[in-house]
């Protein structure tokens, strides 16, 4: 233990190392208490139809307001926390958050699916599977409203222990969609042979459309080929009513972003799609827009 906490205190106090890696560690060393401390919660962010009329899911995206650091972004602290084992812990965290949320809309007589998303370490330990199932047990949640997001170099860098575990989730009914779909390596064709059901579109060949004459192209193909495949797709990071107009004529299924809605505390999100379904949704976005 001695030479550990020595080991330590020569990393943490090292001169050479430079300002970036002295902020990880630090970063890191308060993720390992957030958990304890209550600093991590969740918010909410609405999917809807395309047509923008109607909340068709949630996705679940952690958030940790740290004492010492105020809010971190995900962006910062998830893959710090993929570098350890603490994305497991705060894995199953969201998990059990996003599952107990559900069915709390459920029960107020607005069933909304929630998406999770998973980081590659928790595909690699063993517990995931039953962690699924304990945590659909205990929350009653029933699981085809509860799907799970996973990247594409996920699935294609460990397939061969990825497909049966897919397989197993899947078996449960719980579905499965491929996030930020467009920035790995991966083709549409060898996708095919995973269990998935949702594509979701990377935001950024959403950009800089309608505009963009190549990325347009990119867009209708990358659509066109999933919806060939009978995916589901979604688009992320839908921002102006012109790419939302857009993505109908591609014909996107749903889509997820700024322009409907952003993340927000569960309890919130009843109110957004009674909102959505009653609200004259052209008006609700002009008004936006201006104010
Ligand atoms: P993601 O899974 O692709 O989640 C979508 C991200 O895009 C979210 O950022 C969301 O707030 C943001 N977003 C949604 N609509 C728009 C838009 O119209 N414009 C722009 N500019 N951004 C939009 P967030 O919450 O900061 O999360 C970032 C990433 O952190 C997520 O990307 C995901 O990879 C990761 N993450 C978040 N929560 C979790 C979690 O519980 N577990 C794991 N493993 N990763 C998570
Ligand atoms: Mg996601
Ligand atoms: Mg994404
Ligand atoms: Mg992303």
């Amino acid at each position: 233990v001695a030479k550990e906490r020595g080991r330590q205190r020569i990393v943490l106090f090292d001169p050479s190392i430079d300002a970036r890696q002295q902020q990880r560690l630090n970063y890191e060393m308060g993720l390992r208490e957030a958990l304890n401390k209550d600093e991590l919660f969740v918010r909410y962010q609405p999917r809807f139809e395309i047509s923008g009329r109607r909340i068709v899911g949630a996705e679940a995206l952690v958030r940790w307001e740290s004492q010492e650091h105020g809010l971190v972004p995900p962006d910062i602290f998830i893959p710090i926390a993929e570098g350890t084992r603490l994305i497991v812990d705060i894995g199953r965290f969201v998990l059990e958050q996003a599952c107990h949320e559900a069915v709390r809309w459920a029960e107020q007589g607005e069933a909304v699916p929630v998406s999770v998303n998973l980081s590659p370490k928790q595909l690699r330990e063993d517990g995931l599977w039953s962690d699924i199932q304990r945590i659909l047990r205990e929350s009653g949640l029933a699981p085809n409203m509860l799907e799970l997001e996973l990247t594409e170099s996920m699935l294609v860098d460990n397939i061969d222990l990825v497909l049966p575990l897919l397989q197993r989730i899947r078996a449960l009914g719980v579905n499965i969609a491929i996030d930020d779909f467009g920035t790995g390596y991966s083709s549409l064709a060898y996708l095919k042979q995973l269990p998935i059901d949702t594509v979701k579109v990377d935001r950024s060949f959403i950009n800089d459309v309608p505009g963009s004459p190549e990325d347009e192209t990119l867009l209708q193909a990358i659509v066109s080929m999933a919806r060939s495949l009978n995916y589901r797709v979604v688009a992320e990071g839908v921002e102006s009513e012109q790419q939302r107009a857009f993505l109908e004529t591609l014909g996107c299924d749903e889509l997820q972003g700024f322009l409907l809605g952003r993340p927000e505390p569960g309890n919130m999100l009843i109110s957004q799609v009674i909102r959505a379904r009653e609200g004259t949704p052209e008006g609700d976005r002009g008004a936006g827009r201006l104010g």
